[in-house]
């Protein structure tokens, strides 16, 4: 049935937005803790992510990890969870409604509910100077979900084993030991670490372009809780024409785990669970 525009279609339409999750009431990150430390870092582990593969990392509470750009431009998929509990994640839905569709210094990764509490701080980021570019694409998106063999089936009626949702899966099930199928519930909507992503003007659809990432940049956190990460080169390397297929050229990305002075670790506020009673209302 076609549907006409009401006569107050434009009266409707110039309703003011209002900002929905305003972050104004959370203290801002003292990164000035950071700037403080960063020269006496002691680096205490590295992985290495070979391309179109992924691996996992654990970082302490109160320490530093770096994801590095190596040898070429190259999209990383991030999933973190409590490095106790997988059933706390990384929650990019409410990141995003948090702290917008890209994020950089500042922003917290947030976990999912019930737990709903910071997992990581963004310390520094070597792209933070890009911003929205004219085709309103920004840097390390919330928004996308990760390249994944159902989608990849159901577009192309092909199968692909080395999108980043399989690789994070066999990564997890190699790390704690699980079956691949089980490993799999586990992985979860990710940070598009150095992605190039927007929403097309005309008809807000997802995309992607070139990631002006190169060899030498990296994008550094601060663990808020004991972190179990996996982070996938994306066989779409950088991420200018195609992803779950081996046609793009991919490089590794390098994760480097950092230890800072005590001071610092004692420093740096604990990140507890939401104290909401999960009563809801009962
Ligand atoms: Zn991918």
């Amino acid at each position: 049935m076609p549907v006409q525009e009401p006569v107050d279609a434009a009266q409707r339409r110039s309703a003011k937005p209002v900002v929905v999750y305003p972050p104004e009431t959370l203290p801002p990150p003292d990164l000035s803790l950071v700037e403080r430390v960063r020269a006496n870092l002691i680096k205490i582990g590295e992985v290495l992510v070979p391309p179109r593969e992924a691996r996992t990392f654990r970082v302490p509470r109160a320490h530093i990890f770096r994801i590095v750009s190596v040898e070429g431009p190259q999209v990383g998929d991030l999933n973190l969870w409590s490095a106790d509990d997988l059933t706390e994640r990384f929650f990019s839905g409410k990141t995003r409604a948090l702290h917008g569709t890209h994020v950089t210094s500042g922003a917290r990764l947030w976990s999912a509910l019930p737990f709903m509490r910071s997992m990581a701080t963004i310390s520094s980021d070597s792209l933070g100077w890009y911003g929205f570019d004219a085709d309103g694409g920004g840097i390390h998106d919330v928004i996308g979900t990760r390249c994944d063999p159902y989608t990849n089936r159901l577009l192309s009626g092909g199968d692909y084993h080395h999108c980043c949702h399989s690789n994070l899966t066999r990564a997890l099930a190699d790390e704690k030991n699980m079956p691949v199928k089980d490993a799999e519930m586990h992985v979860h909507d990710v940070l598009n670490v150095f992605m190039c992503t927007g929403f097309t003007r005309d008809t807000h659809q997802y995309f992607m372009k070139a990631s002006p990432v190169r060899p030498g940049d990296f994008i550094e956190f601060v663990a808020d809780i004991d972190l179990l990460g996996a982070l996938s080169a994306c066989p779409g390397g950088d991420c200018s024409a195609s992803h779950s297929s081996d046609a793009a050229k991919c490089h590794p990305l390098l994760v480097e785990i950092y230890r800072p002075a005590q001071d610092f670790i004692d420093a740096w506020p604990v990140s507890p669970r939401s104290q909401y009673p999960r009563t809801h209302g009962c």
